[in-house]
């Protein structure tokens, strides 16, 4: 079956055409800009990359032409449209309304777009996306995958806040959390890396990339992570606060005469990483410039680290225990100095690294802990395009 692997944003849409007997991309690539100018990126697997400036006044267009890419005669990945089997959409936020993929029926758009509150800057643009690709592929079946679904199996005292009721009762304010698909997908991942029984196992997994979430997942079950309501809680991320006293809005506010839009943007968009080092959101660079001697690049290094170590060992004890911690995307994945400077705050659990195995790991799959250690630590690359195709399969088979 092949399953085209839609993830559409505002003015951006991210595609991957997926064969999910092989598990291989056939082709995969973005439009950019639409509604701007537009650039349609296409890669059919094993060429080269294809650039083309496209005028992309909708995303209706914009999935035209990637269809268009799909089928050409020369660099086209399949013959004809027939050959997509189904399309998953990754959603942002489903609310409590989903707490696993599904059907993309006239009735769950319904119940998505009532959950637009929550994402304004998402939902709105995934329903865009949906819609059009209803409107190209009309006899095609379509699935809704949620970044929300896999943590609603939180416990109420996980995603309950210190707020009056009547929030959670009026508006549906409570935590929902982020990344689901890739804590889903890292968390089995590692039970079959490891050789654990996944439904009596206590995993912890730090999907460390531009934007950072922690989850602990207790018998395949997430029971808490760090993000909230929105995906501005918890961690240090590339732009983003993460957690902070609230009380420093007001504050900031004041002193810089700033309206709640003003506030917002700063801890979107000009805090975590960015804002620490006042150099770049890109860790990249953050490394380099720490290891120039950069005072402010190391200090949002050691400030990351710190607030993953402390959200780790807060879910050790909200699990009572850890089997094993998995590290996973773009920083995750490749730091491994970074991963050593976390998992230096736990010798007291009896978690013996390999330093050598550690230090050369990237993006790859690996123990990084030694064989004897308590708590075993890995790398688990993520691949939310493959979930999302799986979790498509299962509901269109
Ligand atoms: P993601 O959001 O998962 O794509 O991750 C993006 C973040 O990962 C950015 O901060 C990148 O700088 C960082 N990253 C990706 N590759 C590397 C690498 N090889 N070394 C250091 N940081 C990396």
């Amino acid at each position: 079956m092949n399953v085209l692997v839609v993830n559409c944003g505002s003015s951006s849409l991210k595609y991957q055409l997926i064969n999910s007997e092989t598990e291989k991309v056939l082709a995969k690539g973005l439009c950019e800009r639409i509604g701007i100018d537009g650039r349609l990126v296409y890669q059919k697997s094993g060429l080269d990359k294809e650039i083309s400036e496209l005028d992309m006044p909708t995303h209706k267009q914009a999935i035209q032409f990637v269809l268009d890419a799909l089928v050409n005669d020369k660099t086209g990945a399949i013959k004809e449209l027939s050959e997509i089997d189904a399309v998953g959409h990754r959603v942002v936020h489903g609310g409590e309304k989903f707490s696993s993929s599904t059907l993309l029926t006239p009735e769950v758009l319904k119940a998505i777009e009532e959950c637009n509150d929550l994402a304004p800057l998402h939902n709105p643009a995934n329903l865009i996306g949906i819609n059009a690709c209803k409107e190209l592929m009309p006899n095609t079946p379509m699935v809704g995958v949620f970044d929300t679904a896999f943590h609603q199996t939180m416990p109420e005292k996980a995603y309950l806040y210190g707020l009056p009721y009547k929030y959670y009762e009026k508006y549906k304010v409570r935590r929902y959390g982020f990344h689901g698909t890739s804590h889903s997908f890292v968390s089995k991942r590692t039970a079959e890396f490891l050789g654990l029984d996944i439904n009596n196992s206590k995993i912890i997994v730090a999907h460390l990339g531009n934007g950072a979430s922690v989850s602990a997942v207790l018998n395949g079950k997430s029971v808490d992570t760090s993000m909230g309501l929105t995906p501005l809680e918890g961690l240090v991320m590339g732009t983003r606060s993460g957690d902070i006293d609230p009380a420093i809005m007001e504050f900031i506010a004041k002193k810089e005469n700033l309206s709640i839009e003003g506030v917002m943007n700063v801890l979107n968009k000009d805090s975590g990483i960015h804002g620490i080092s006042g150099k770049s959101s890109d860790f990249r660079d953050i490394r380099a410039g720490a290891a120039e001697g950069d005072k402010r690049c190391q200090a949002a290094m050691d400030v990351f680290s710190y607030k993953v170590a402390k959200y780790i060992g807060s879910y050790v004890a909200a699990m009572n225990g850890v089997d094993a911690i998995a590290f996973t995307a773009g920083i995750g994945e490749n730091v491994g100095k970074l991963r050593k400077s976390i998992m230096s705050y736990f010798d007291y659990l009896g978690v013996k690294m390999n330093d050598e195995v550690n230090l050369a790991t990237m993006a790859e799959e690996a123990l990084i802990s030694t064989e004897d250690s308590k708590v075993k630590v890995c790398v688990i690359p993520t691949n939310e395009e493959l979930a999302i195709c799986r979790e498509t399969v299962a509901l269109v088979k």
